[in-house]
């Protein structure tokens, strides 16, 4: 093996290049090499490159959503994790303390002696650097959280335990969705089509998803996983439709996963039947949005804000992935190289002309 390692590092805004690094050696006490085999892009990766972030903890190896094999680890990892050396895993962004009141009760998101992340911000005091998805290798914090994925799997497909997990947490887990659910997911992209197949996982009822006229393969797409009824919310009245599809009184689980749009949380409002659980997950940008609030208690509504996934909304994705139950191929758009990381996430970003990214990764081997 090489006694170095390339990595796309991001230097500023919209500025990425690469970088070698020393080969990591793992010490009694560290955690683990991992070969990275693929890692996700999503939504957060363009706000990162675009520079949303500011210049805090710059330069740095993005890749938030990374899959690969364990290279080498310790024997204190590989006890904690229970994993060892060519065990193929799915790690988890965040590195919390795993000792403070929230990681205690199981809210480790939230933990308030975060070590730090893979592929987000870090200390710059701590040790190598790579500690992103977009590089050959990662070292991986003992503090890490790891998850076993079956190593037969095309590492794309495998990879896709970031957006499914997602789509588990928050129709599941967080929206209730469970056997004969009538369920309404706004917005077509990644994880609108994992909150479908992971309703359609557990045994949904009828399932109804939108899109705008561009998301026309999308919403087929969500047909092929599993979408009872499509609406093209630019030429139909989402809230007429569903109506009329669910003999007037509403869906019992709505789920907002567009992005910066305001009207489709007011369609929830309406879209919802009595007693209905609305989950939140498409961020606005921090604006404002209106909305009847009275709607909420006259129909003893549940809403819910959908922060990030958990080690059970992961692993819940890994079953279903392993299932094999899912056309998951079909979501995979687009490989690319380390060298092709800006392009990668340009095009995911819809900034290349005729080019459309649903779930796009990057295989440092590609
Ligand atoms: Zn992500
Ligand atoms: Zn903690």
């Amino acid at each position: 093996m090489a006694d170095t390692v390339r990595a796309a590092v991001q230097t500023g805004p919209r500025a990425i290049e690469i970088r070698e690094f020393p080969r990591p050696v793992i010490g009694p006490d560290d955690g683990a090499l991992l070969r990275v085999e693929a890692c996700g892009i999503c939504g957060s990766d363009v706000e990162q490159y675009k520079g949303s972030m500011g210049g805090r903890g710059l330069p740095m190896v993005p890749g938030h959503e990374p899959l690969g094999i364990i290279e080498e680890i310790s024997g204190s990892a590989a006890a904690r994790w229970g994993v060892r050396a060519g065990d193929r895993v799915a790690v988890e962004i965040l590195i919390p303390c795993r000792s403070c009141d929230l990681c205690l009760a199981g809210q480790y998101m939230s933990c308030k002696n975060r070590a730090g992340s893979h592929g987000g911000y870090n200390p710059p005091e701590r040790g190598l650097g790579l500690w992103g998805g977009y590089s050959e290798y990662m070292h991986l914090h003992p503090n890490s959280i790891v998850h076993r994925i079956r190593n037969d799997l095309p590492a794309e497909i495998a990879v896709m335990f970031n957006p499914l997990g997602a789509g588990v947490r928050w129709a599941v887990h967080y929206g209730g969705a469970g056997l004969g659910t009538t369920v309404l997911v706004l917005g077509a992209g990644q994880r609108g089509l994992s909150a479908i197949l992971a309703s359609r996982y557990v045994g949904a009822g009828t399932i109804i998803a939108t899109g705008l006229s561009r998301d026309a393969k999308k919403l087929e797409l969500a047909r092929e996983f599993g979408a009872d009824h499509t609406i093209n919310a630019e030429e139909e009245d989402t809230v007429e439709r569903v109506r009329e599809i669910t003999g007037g009184d509403g869906v019992d689980l709505v789920l907002d996963l567009t992005p910066m749009a305001h009207q489709p949380v007011r369609d929830a409002l309406e879209a919802v039947r009595w007693g209905g659980t609305i989950v939140l997950a498409g961020l606005k940008g921090g604006k404002p949005v209106e909305l009847p609030t009275d709607r909420i208690i006259n129909k003893a509504l549940t809403v819910k804000g959908a922060f990030s996934v958990d080690a059970r909304g992961y692993t819940d994705a890994i079953a279903l992935i392993e299932s094999g139950q899912f056309p998951l191929e079909r979501m995979h758009t687009h490989t690319f190289g380390l060298d092709d990381v800006a392009h990668a996430i340009e095009l995911l970003a819809g900034e290349v002309p005729g080019e459309e990214g649903i779930h796009v990764a990057i295989v440092p081997g590609a």
